[in-house]
């Protein structure tokens, strides 16, 4: 028997699988994890292949030798999962099996934490002559007396009180008193998350109805869902009960949420329900908890898995159940190598294990509400709130007017005296600012000179903070004094321009002197636990109103909140992307949902320059189903996916003309490969070599040229033979990408 072998998955440069011969007597199973001969070296490895027979010189072929566990690290459903991912987003296995494995078995040594326990090995009658025959105070007899008990301690639960018992034990040990044993035992993480009861709740008819369709299911060969609930209609409720019967079916479930550390309430909740069968796979976990909770969900200890986009990879025994709760999010993107949507992964596993497939959001995406409606889900509505509490009541204001009026704060004059209202009742207030820092952006008056990153295209961040504050630059985070003079004309008229979340505080905080506020974005929720900490304050009530970026639009659930202020909803809109107005309406139905989900009803303030546009009405009104209804049909006619495919070769280099020169080359190896294949050409509408709105990023020049294609094989065919070209694309100072419907097109 041979096998073939992907040594060293952390080196892509030895991407292939090699072959080895299994000694006689040895078992190897696909997935298991081996130490083989490598060159001079012993090298580890994963079996992603078994045959009887070898093509390679058997002269040539040298012996596994051993396996590094008894069990397949990779079970065979991840596996084929591997091959299969692998297959679609043309890139070598080793990268896709590198994602079914946990930090610690790709190449570094596995840490196993043990254990050092002791135990009597004789009666408490025999322990107690013992002892008596002790000194009085010694360690032997302090540690029997503790012992005698005849339960089992650890040795560092005995260290606490006798000092240094090492030496101790061993004796009492060989005099055949006490047994000393080595246990292997598993990290499981504590976090901050509290404990939550069943609430018992008696389900709505919504959730009834909803959960009804899906039961059959789990216990059956699955099915797909789109659950499309309105915000505060009690979606996690849903998913709850499903994974109850999943659990019940003798199954395991994945719940994926967008990011953990904005999710606590989730988290807690499932912890407080299922207990030590709920695995958490937290960022923050250690590598050596991360890697004891994967044995835990690989043994079938753990049976419900929650977490992030990975999460998804998560070994669980009898799949039966796979969520992803705000689906719409663009973190279930993986940006990085190799590139995969967690949604179609989560629905290939699915169909391969004949498990369901749960989709939950109050914005669906367009691509998924579209699969919907085609009969891809099954669509589950859930059009109102629990108990029937209203949405909020979303106003827009027109800040133009606010301008005419004379006022130039951020605040209109109505959210403002909304503010002060809330602050009185003692209720709670959020207000969403999509971008961190103080003033967006410096510019003269004079000559119209804007203060740039040196290294990027991008203007710089007015941060307050010190004595004169400091310019920074969000994408490479270079920092600067900020000019006195304007370095291009020498004038004195630099202005500060835009806000950013600093500045709204600042705004709140003069307004309403004494009322605590709490600030989350990138610049606060660094170090550990940032976020856990802000929202814990804002949820005990500490902190009265809550400013934030779209971190705090995810999914939180703060009874006390009845107003929300969108400060500034043109950011969101004025992206040059063709999925802005989908993440803008998304952002903002998010966030207005936060207001009015406990007893009072809730209030929203929408602020634009441009009350006229669509999409704000959409979101005023809250009609998910308007607005996908227009820009399905702008996507159409514009053909944007998910009518078409977006392919994007991406060049960066030090050196500007190298990254010209860089383009026009690949452009014409496109033009190239297409006038070889006819089929592939048919299906491509566009090829645009141009230079992207980001024209340099640290300190690199950038140059893209962007395809515009069909849906169909052909296409696919077409963009795996780019992503290898610029995958082989030779080192000479440019890097090249190939991107499939990239999350950025700046
Ligand atoms: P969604 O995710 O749909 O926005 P949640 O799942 O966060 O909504 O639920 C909103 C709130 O309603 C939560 O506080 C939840 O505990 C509560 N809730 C859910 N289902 C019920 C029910 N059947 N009866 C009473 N309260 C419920
Ligand atoms: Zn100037
Ligand atoms: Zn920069």
């Amino acid at each position: 028997m041979y096998c073939q072998v992907i040594v060293d998955i952390v080196h892509e440069n030895v991407a292939k699988p090699f072959t080895y011969q299994i000694p006689e007597g040895m078992q190897l199973a696909e997935g298991q994890r081996v130490a083989v001969p490598f060159g001079p070296r012993e090298k580890e490895g994963v079996v992603v292949g078994l045959t009887e027979e070898s093509e390679v010189d058997p002269e040539r072929i040298r012996n596994v030798t051993r396996p590094l566990e008894d069990y397949a690290a990779i079970p065979p459903e991840l596996m084929a999962l591997a091959k299969e991912m692998a297959n679609r987003a043309h890139c070598p296995l080793a990268e896709t099996i590198r994602l079914m494995l946990p930090a610690q078995m790709r190449g570094g040594r596995v840490h196993i934490k043990i254990v050092r326990t002791a135990a009597l090995s004789v009666s408490a009658d025999e322990a107690a002559d013992a002892i008596r025959v002790c000194r009085t105070g010694s360690k032997r007899a302090q540690l029997l007396k503790i012992l005698q008990d005849g339960r089992s301690r650890t040795v560092r639960e005995l260290s606490e009180s006798v000092r240094d018992p090492g030496e101790a034990l061993k004796k009492l040990e060989n005099d055949g008193l006490i047994r000393l044993e080595e246990r292997e035992t598993l990290r499981t993480p504590v976090g901050v998350f509290t404990e939550i009861q069943d609430p018992g709740y008696e389900l709505t008819e919504c959730q009834q109805e909803a959960l009804e369709e899906i039961l059959p299911c789990l216990t059956g060969r699955g099915g797909r869902f789109l659950l499309h609930g309105v915000t505060g209609s009690g979606k996690t409720e849903v998913f709850m009960k499903a994974v109850h019967e999943t659990l019940a079916a003798g199954k395991s479930a994945i719940i994926l949420v967008p990011e953990i550390a904005l999710t606590p309430q989730m988290v807690s909740w499932f912890r407080g329900r299922f207990g030590a069968v709920a695995a958490v796979i937290h960022s923050r976990l250690s590598a050596g908890e991360r890697y004891d909770e994967w044995r835990r969900i690989l043994r079938g200890e753990a049976r419900v898995v929650i977490g992030a986009r990975s999460a998804v990879f998560s070994p669980v025994r009898k799949l039966g159940l796979i969520v992803i709760d705000e689906e719409h999010e663009s973190t279930y993107l993986n940006d990085r190598h190799p590139r995969y949507d967690t949604r179609e992964v989560a629905g290939s596993r699915c169909q391969r294990e004949n498990a369901t497939l749960i989709l939950a959001s109050a914005t669906p995406s367009i691509l998924s509400f579209a699969r919907a409606r085609r009969g891809d889900y099954t669509l589950l509505e859930m059009p109102r709130r629990v108990h029937d509490r209203p949405l909020p009541e979303i106003e827009i204001t027109d800040m133009r007017q606010e301008l005419e009026k004379g006022n130039r704060s951020v605040l209109s004059s109505a959210l403002r005296r909304a503010l002060k209202e809330c602050a009185e009742k003692g209720e709670q207030a959020i207000l969403l600012m999509n971008r961190r820092g103080y003033n967006s952006f410096i510019s003269c008056r004079s000559c119209g000179y804007v203060v740039k990153c040196p290294n990027c295209d991008i203007s710089m961040t007015y941060h307050i903070g010190g004595e004169d504050g400091i310019l920074r630059c969000h994408y490479c985070g270079e920092a600067m004094n900020p000019p006195v003079l304007c370095p291009e004309c020498g004038s004195h008229y630099i202005r500060y321009f835009g806000a950013g979340t600093q500045k709204v505080e600042d705004e709140v905080r003069k307004m309403l002197p004494g009322i605590p506020t709490v600030r989350m974005d990138y610049d606060t929720t660094g170090g550990k636990d940032g976020h856990g900490r802000i929202l814990e304050e804002f949820r005990s009530g500490r902190a009265r109103i809550l400013i934030g970026t779209q971190m705090i639009a995810k999914g939180l659930d703060f009874p006390q909140v009845t107003l929300v202020g969108i400060v500034a909803a043109d950011l969101a809109l004025n992206l040059p992307d063709y999925r802005s107005r989908e993440r803008a309406f998304q952002l903002f139905t998010q966030v207005a949902g936060r207001a009015g989900r406990g007893q009072h009803p809730g209030k929203v303030f929408l602020q634009t320059y441009k009350p006229e546009d669509p999409v704000i009405g959409f979101a005023a009104r809250q009609d998910y189903r308007a607005f996908f209804e227009s820009e399905f049909r702008r996507r159409r006619n514009s053909l944007y996916p998910p009518f078409t495919v977006l392919g994007r070769l991406l060049v960066e280099s030090r050196d500007e003309e190298a990254a010209e020169r860089t383009a026009g080359e690949l452009e014409e190896r496109a033009d190239a490969l297409l006038e070889l294949h006819p089929e592939w050409k048919k299906k491509v509408l566009t090829v645009n070599r141009d230079t992207p709105s980001v024209k340099y990023l640290k300190g690199k020049s950038r140059k893209h040229i962007v395809i515009k294609a069909l849906i169909g094989t052909e296409t696919d065919a077409f963009f795996g033979a780019m992503t290898e070209m610029a995958a082989e694309w030779p080192a000479t100072g440019s890097e090249v990408w190939f991107e499939i419907n990239p999350t950025s097109m700046m």
